[in-house]
C-alpha cells in the first residue's frame, strides 16, 4: 500500500514524500481513507506509531478541499501538554507546506499576547492545550463555532491529567455538525463514555 492509493493530494505526498517516508504505517493505512471519508474515528495507538500523520494528513486534505467560510479556525487538536501541542503543530506545518492553511500553537507558560495577535490575523487550523484555549475564549480572543473537525490526541493522558472537565467545556463551544477524531494509547470506562458522547457511528482502528 502506497501514500497515493490511500487517496492524498499532490501536495500532501509532495509533503510526505520529502520527508522521506516510503510506506504508511498501519495506523495510517487504516486511519487515512475513513477520514477522508468524512467518518468519525476512534483509534487505539501508541506514539511511535505515526498517529499523528494519521489524523494530520487526511485533516489537512479535508480542509483543503473545501472553502474557509471566513476567518475563524475550522479545525481543533487537544492535547494534553505543550510539548505534544509543539510537535503536533510542527507537524501540521510540515505536511501543510504545499497547502495555503494557516495553523498555530496555543499553549501556557508562554504569553497571551502573542496568541491573540495571531488569532486576530485569522488561522485555520489549532493545536491546543484546553486550559490555554478556554482562557482566550474566556477574554473574547477566539471564536470556536466555525469548528469543522475536531481531534482529542492522546485522550487517555487528558483524562489522567485531570482534563475532562475542561474538555467538556471546549466541546460545548463546538457547532453540532463536525467531524470527530479520538486517538488514545489505551482504554477504560472514561474514554468509552467520552467517545460516546463525541463520536458517531465511528470507525473504529486498533493496531
Ligand atoms: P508519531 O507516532 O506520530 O509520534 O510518529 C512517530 C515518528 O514516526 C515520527 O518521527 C514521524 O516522523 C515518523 N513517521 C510517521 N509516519 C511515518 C512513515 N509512514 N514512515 C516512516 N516514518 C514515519
Amino acid at each position: 500500500m502506497s501514500f497515493a492509493e490511500l487517496g492524498l493530494s499532490a501536495e500532501l505526498l509532495r509533503a510526505v514524500e520529502a520527508q522521506g517516508y516510503t510506506q504508511p504505517t498501519p495506523i495510517q493505512t487504516q486511519s487515512i481513507p475513513a477520514v477522508l471519508s468524512g467518518r468519525d474515528v476512534l483509534a487505539g495507538a501508541q506514539t511511535g506509531t505515526g498517529k499523528t500523520a494519521a489524523f494530520t494528513l487526511p485533516m489537512l486534505q479535508r480542509l483543503s478541499q473545501s472553502k474557509a467560510p471566513g476567518r475563524l479556525p475550522r479545525a481543533l487538536v487537544l492535547t494534553p501538554t505543550r510539548e505534544l501541542a509543539a510537535q503536533v503543530g510542527e507537524s501540521v506545518r510540515t505536511y501543510g507546506q504545499h497547502l495555503p492553511l494557516r495553523a498555530m500553537q496555543i499553549f501556557g507558560g508562554v504569553g497571551m499576547g502573542p496568541q491573540t495577535n495571531q488569532l486576530r490575523r485569522g488561522v485555520d487550523i489549532l493545536v491546543a492545550t484546553p486550559g490555554r484555549l478556554l482562557d482566550h475564549v474566556g477574554q473574547g480572543n477566539l471564536d470556536l463555532s466555525k469548528i469543522e473537525f475536531f481531534v482529542l490526541d492522546e485522550a487517555d493522558r487528558m483524562l489522567d491529567m485531570g482534563f475532562i472537565h475542561d474538555i467538556r467545556r471546549v466541546l460545548r463551544l463546538l457547532p453540532d455538525e463536525r467531524q470527530n477524531l479520538l486517538f488514545s494509547a489505551t482504554y477504560s470506562r472514561e474514554i468509552e463514555q467520552l467517545a460516546t458522547g463525541l463520536l458517531r457511528n465511528p470507525q473504529r482502528i486498533e493496531v
